[in-house]
């Protein structure tokens, strides 16, 4: 289980079991060895303690006399070579595996830590854990062709809460000017400040070592520092890459040798000024260095004191948790000393309690990786180009698309959107990722456009900023629902001041303001802006429509009178007919009358003649008229028809200009400049035939509201239509003065 929150980056690989701190003991040999009080047992892993009562007052001041400690092994006079042996040489074996490791040495100054840990410098054969380290991690790394091991030292001292750098007299190093620091980031922890040397030989680390040994010694003489009231850190370094080209992982481990400072209680009452100090920091950094042992060795834990002290901040990747960690407790074997060895047994089976989980550090080598990548990638192509060809397909390219190619998909794209373009052929992934790509890219082309046209248009205020919406409050320009002046609801028209069209009298000003200042985001509902239009810019043409109307409406009332007229006529005419026709019957029932050859008849019969010719003659005229008035209706209600037409068009235009299209594309179009759309002089509004009509409010339909690109199209198409219809009429009036 991994708890560090700080590890997430790093690279572990479990050992999947649970092991515990290792505590072993080391007596100090000597000839005055209390052998009635301490006592070994048979497997040299535990020690008994027994106190006589009449030593026991004044020694230790407690009712038990009999201890015993469960350790991992006792060791009394054990050579160095054996201490090594057992404590150390796992430990350094496994950190060139990858798992970090910790060993240190616990116990009352004098006990045998310096000695255990450096040894004497002196007698190669007293040399303590650290040279022996150093020679098993290079023997290991000649033992292990395939990787390629770099070992690196660091040499750390805590005095009192500060950091001192033992390596930092090299010439190398140089002067350090900020202090050193502990430093926490994903790969661990690390002392800013502190020099980290590369050693390829173990002389050279052995030359580190005792540069460091010796600067401690001169340490305590010149800044009059006990050397056994400090912590020192050996740390080797070791980084380990396999030579094969295919491994991209790597790991990486830390050995820490730790000689603490003296673990003896001191006593604070009578000690004073340095002493005092140094008693302080002491006790204080090995109680700690137990509190985040013990709360590492508990899983239950979820914060661990790290920062509490200097020694275990350093120690915090390297302490219990995911690393092998040797405690070494060192002792006095006389009787004087119990006390003191006691309290060092005591913390070193509390310490074998401890469980920590060794993992592996690894990580990977991201040069490798992609080389690797690069190997699997080239390879997976290969395999598409089978696939390829056994499927029938032509070679397709799985490369990167080019700009060329990305281009073209663009205008796939557009032409799809614009509708010329019926489907996108899928070819493979690449191509598909690019087309959604393109469709974003033209999305946000069209939206800029969009926004673009608006910011020409109108002043754009964020509905957030409430200061400038006050400002256009105060400026009248909003009302206090924020809604601009003018605004149309839905309902009817503007809200906070009254709609322009709807009083008379303000209506030029309010127009005004409405068109130069405040184009609504939202324009009026068209009826509203038609009546309007129809008494502004639309009446001339308005007047004609209307004078159209009246003229129409008058002849159709005259046709109908007409029609009425004749059918009278026609009706007189019958009963004529038909009284003729009884005159004709009673003549001839009586007899009738020649003369010459020629009939006689009655007057009244005459009469009745003389009517019914006089009738058809007023029918005939009638009717004549009637067929006229039908022409001229006809004729009548085309020009009315055109002019609607043509006033809606007008008004459509209109409506484009004052609510839609740019000031500034506006401007080209104002009266006086060459180009109007759709604004043919009055006096040609007649003459246009009902087909240019089409054009044009198809024109303006289509055209008009796509923006600012279309209208060079656009004005270019107007001037044309423009002429032609010049031409046209100028002709038509020609062949009407010829009739
Ligand atoms: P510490 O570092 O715990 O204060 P040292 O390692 O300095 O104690 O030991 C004090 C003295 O005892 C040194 O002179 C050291 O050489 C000697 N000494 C300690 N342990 C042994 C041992 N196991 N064999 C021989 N000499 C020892
Ligand atoms: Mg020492």
């Amino acid at each position: 289980m991994m708890r560090r929150k700080n590890d997430n980056k790093r690279y572990f690989t479990r050992m999947g079991t649970r092991k515990k701190v290792h505590a072993f003991v080391r007596v100090k040999p000597t000839d005055d060895f209390a052998h009635e009080m301490i006592k070994y047992g048979d497997d040299n892993k535990s020690i008994d303690i027994h106190i006589k009562k009449d030593l026991q007052k004044g020694v230790v001041n407690n009712k038990q006399t009999d201890w015993s400690f469960k350790l991992d092994g006792v060791l009394h006079n054990a050579s160095q070579d054996l201490v090594y042996e057992t404590v150390a040489k796992d430990v350094v074996a496994q950190a060139l595996d990858g798992y970090n490791g910790t060993i240190m040495c616990y116990g009352q100054t004098g006990a045998g830590k310096t000695y255990t840990m450096t040894g004497t410098t002196e007698n190669y054969k007293h040399r303590g854990i650290l040279p022996r380290a150093l020679q098993q991690v290079f023997r290991m790394i000649e033992e292990r062709p395939t990787h390629a091991i770099t070992v690196r030292v660091s040499y750390l001292e805590i005095y009192n809460e500060s950091l001192f750098d033992l390596l930092s007299t090299l010439p190398c190093v140089g002067p350090s000017v900020t202090p050193m620091t502990i430093v926490e980031n994903p790969q661990g922890v690390f002392i800013k400040g502190l020099s980290v040397h590369l050693t390829s030989q173990e002389e050279d680390a052995f030359s580190l070592l005792f540069e460091g040994e010796t600067n401690r010694i001169i340490a305590s003489h010149t800044m009059n520092k006990n050397s056994s009231r400090s912590h020192c850190i050996f740390t080797i370094y070791v980084e380990a890459h396999s030579r094969t080209l295919s491994d991209e992982k790597y790991i990486t481990s830390k050995i820490n040798l730790v000689d603490l400072a003296g673990s003896e209680r001191l006593k604070k009452s009578g000690s004073e000024g340095r002493v005092l100090k140094e008693a302080t920091y002491i006790n204080k950094s090995l109680s700690f260095l137990e509190q985040a042992i013990i709360a590492l060795g508990d899983q239950k834990r979820d914060h661990i004191p790290f920062r509490q002290c200097k020694l275990t901040h350093a120690l915090k990747d390297s302490l219990g948790g995911n690393c092998n960690m040797v405690l070494l407790t060192n002792i006095y074997g006389e009787a004087s000393q119990l006390e003191e060895t006691l309290s060092s047994l005591r913390f070193a089976s509390r310490m074998k309690l401890v469980t920590t989980e060794p993992a592996i550090n690894e990580k990977y080598d991201a040069e490798r990786m992609v080389k690797n990548l690069e190997k699997e990638l080239a390879l997976l192509k290969q395999e598409l180009a089978i696939h390829d060809s056994l499927a029938n397909r032509t070679l397709v390219n799985y490369d990167p698309m080019d700009e060329i190619q990305i281009a073209e998909i663009n205008s796939q794209v557009r032409r799809y959107l614009e509708g010329t373009l019926d489907e996108i052929d899928i070819i493979n992934l690449r191509q598909i990722q690019e087309v959604f790509n393109q469709f974003r890219v033209v999305l946000s082309q069209q939206e800029q456009e969009v926004e673009l046209t608006l910011r020409r248009k109108y002043t754009l205020i964020d509905k957030n900023d409430f200061a400038a919406i006050s400002a256009v409050q105060k400026a009248g320009l909003m009302d206090v629902d924020g809604h601009l002046v003018g605004e149309p609801d839905g309902q009817g028209f503007g809200l906070g001041v009254t709609p322009f069209s709807a009083k008379p009298g303000k209506k030029a000003k309010s127009k005004k303001m409405f068109k130069e200042q405040l184009r609504p985001s939202t324009p009026p509902p068209k009826p509203v802006a038609f009546e309007d239009f129809k008494n502004e810019r639309g009446s001339e043409i308005n007047r004609i429509f209307k004078e159209n109307k009246s003229i129409l409406n008058e002849r159709r009332k005259r046709a109908s009178e007409t029609t009425q007229r004749i059918n009278a006529i026609k009706r007189e005419m019958d009963v004529t007919k038909e009284a003729l026709n009884f005159q004709k019957s009673l003549r001839e029932k009586q007899g009738e009358y020649e003369n010459k050859g020629l009939m006689i008849i009655d007057e009244e019969e005459f009469l009745l003649i003389l009517k019914l010719k006089d009738l058809k003659k007023q029918y005939r005229t009638e009717y004549q008229d009637l067929r006229d008035l039908k022409a001229e209706i006809q004729y009548c209600q085309h020009l009315v028809d055109q002019c609607r037409h043509r006033l809606l068009m007008e008004f459509d235009i209109w409506y484009n200009e004052s609510f839609f299209i740019p000031e500034d594309i506006q401007v080209s179009l104002k009266p006086g400049s060459s180009i109007r759309p759709g604004m043919v002089p009055i006096s040609r509004i007649m003459s246009l035939g009902e087909d240019d009509q089409d054009k044009f409010s198809q024109l303006q339909q289509t055209e008009l509201p796509e923006g600012p690109d279309s209208f060079s199209f656009y004005n270019a198409k107007v001037k044309t239509e423009q002429k032609h219809n010049y031409l046209k009429t100028m002709m038509g009036f020609q062949q009407a003065h010829r009739k």
